[in-house]
This record gives C-alpha cells, structure tokens and sequence, in this order.
C-alpha cells in the first residue's frame, strides 16, 4: 500500500484527536505530527490529548502508523551551553514516552548543530546525548534526518549519520527519516540519480534502516544548503523526481509525509490553506 500523509496540527480541544481528523480530510492514510508547537517546548499531558479517541478514529480508517517529529529548536548537539543539551536529552527523554503512549514507533529528530565548534565536536555531544536517552527497552525508534546543512547543521552527510551509528551504544534503536528538499539542498542529485542516492545509502546505513521520508520540494538549486520547503512541482526538484520517489520500490512500506508550505486560498488569496489534499490526490 501507498503510505502518503502530511504534517497536520494538534491543537484545541481535540488535540490528538483532531490530528487524525486532519490527516482523514486530506485523504491521508498516515500522518506526522508535533506533540505541541515546533518551536518550543511546552507540552499538555498524555491524559489530555484526547488519545483513545484518536486511536479509535484512526483504528476505524485503518491508519496504523504515524510519526512524531521532535521540535526543531532542541539541539543535542550544542557542546557550548549546557543547558541547551540538558533541555533537549530531558525533552527527548519524555518525547519518547509521549510518543509511544500515542502509538507511534518512530520519533523524528534534527540530529543537531554544532554551532561553531565543528562537526567533530558536534557529532561526539549528539553521540553523547543520545547514548543518555536510549536503552535496551527504548519503545520508540529515533529516526534522525537528513538535514540541508545549513548554518551549522550535522546530517547533511549520511557519513555524519553512519557516524553517530557507529559511536551510539543502542543504535538499533535509531532510524533515519530522509527529506527530499534536505538532499538536494546538501547536494544530493534526487533530480536525477535518486537510485545512485540509495546506493550509497545503503552501502554506509542499510536501506532498512529509512523509517520515513518527508516529501518536499526545493525552493532553491542543488547544493543551496537553504532549508527552503516548496510545493510539489513549484521547485527545483520537480513534480517528477518526487513522484518517482514517492513510489519507489525499495520504499514501498516506508510512509511519504508532506511539508510543503500553505498556500493562499483559492476564494480568499489572503489566507492560506494546506495544499496537502490535492497534493496527495496528485501522488495517488
Ligand atoms: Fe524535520
Ligand atoms: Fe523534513
Ligand atoms: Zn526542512
């Protein structure tokens, strides 16, 4: 089956609940969300999320995989203030719990940045930090991203993520989530060599170990190191390419998530909407 869905939202009263509402109107069968904001830290508890409605919802429709994505303003691999470190292994600690009282089994992570001090330094605090959160009996993957590189981020290279397999004592408990906007921006060729990107891939992680791939344009050419999101067929990248990869065969079971940008409103171009039905609709 063709495993497609979005980001959507978890706010209001339906929380959780209202995340797989999201996920239904667009005609998703599987869904990303934050558990709270992306750019802080704050949390409601498990009890008020609304969670076995949501998975009575989701159980009814037949979705049975979703992924949780850690903010992105955590850094694990900041080696300069510790407690920005403290902050993302104590959130992380309790995102994991969160995350498999909701259900979900992957946990995607921005490895992190090292915001100066060089991959090396970076690459050892992430290493660090996650050998401080996983265990034995972690009940959720952590699937670590493929970042553009920008600014001072570790993950552009699947050389820094082989790395922090082979340095990360449970590393049977991480995975990888690839982003197609993150490789062409860190200068990988999805346009027209994604088979070459998987080759390599799997010579240094193992095909197996891609838990989900975010689907996204590029607002900017190969090699940008930009980070800039566009929508299917409005970038660099092509509305081909990411079909292509969408139904990739060696991916088949692995779920396709959505980030593209809003886009205006059809009726009213001051608001905006999420392109995420149509876009789906046009990848089935
Ligand atoms: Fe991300
Ligand atoms: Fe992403
Ligand atoms: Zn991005």
């Amino acid at each position: 089956m063709f495993l497609i869905g979005s980001h959507v939202g978890m706010s209001g009263k339906d929380m959780f609940l209202g995340s797989v509402k999201e996920a239904l109107s667009y005609g998703a069968n599987t869904f990303m969300v934050y558990t709270g904001a992306p750019q802080n830290t704050r949390r409601k508890e498990l009890e008020d999320l609304k969670i076995p409605e949501a998975k009575a919802l989701m159980a009814e429709h037949g979705i049975d995989q979703f992924i949780v994505h850690a903010p992105y303003i955590i850094n694990l691999g900041n080696a300069v203030n510790p407690s920005t470190y403290e902050l993302a292994v104590s959130f992380l600690d309790k995102e994991i719990s969160r995350s498999a009282g909701m259900g979900s089994q992957v946990l995607v992570l921005h490895p992190g940045s090292h915001v100066g001090e060089g991959a090396k330094t970076g690459i050892k605090k992430i290493v660090e930090g996650l050998n401080q959160i996983l265990r034995a009996d972690t009940p959720v993957y952590i699937a670590l991203e493929t970042m553009a590189g920008k600014g001072s981020e570790i993950g552009s290279r699947f050389e820094e993520l082989a790395e922090i397999y082979e340095k990360t004592v449970h590393s049977e408990k991480l995975r990888v989530c690839i982003d197609t906007c993150h490789m062409h921006d860190a200068g990988y060729d999805v346009i027209h060599d994604f088979d070459g990107i998987l080759t390599s891939f799997d010579k240094l992680l193992g095909i197996s170990q891609i838990a989900a791939v975010h689907l996204n344009d590029s607002k900017n050419p190969q090699g940008a190191h930009k980070d800039r999101h566009a929508n299917l067929g409005d970038g660099y990248i092509g509305f081909e390419a990411l079909y292509n990869v969408a139904h990739h065969p060696a991916l088949e079971a692995v779920p396709k998530i959505l980030e593209t940008p809003y886009i205006p409103s059809p009726e009213n171009p001051e608001k905006k909407v999420a392109p995420y039905k149509e876009e789906i609709a046009k990848l089935s």
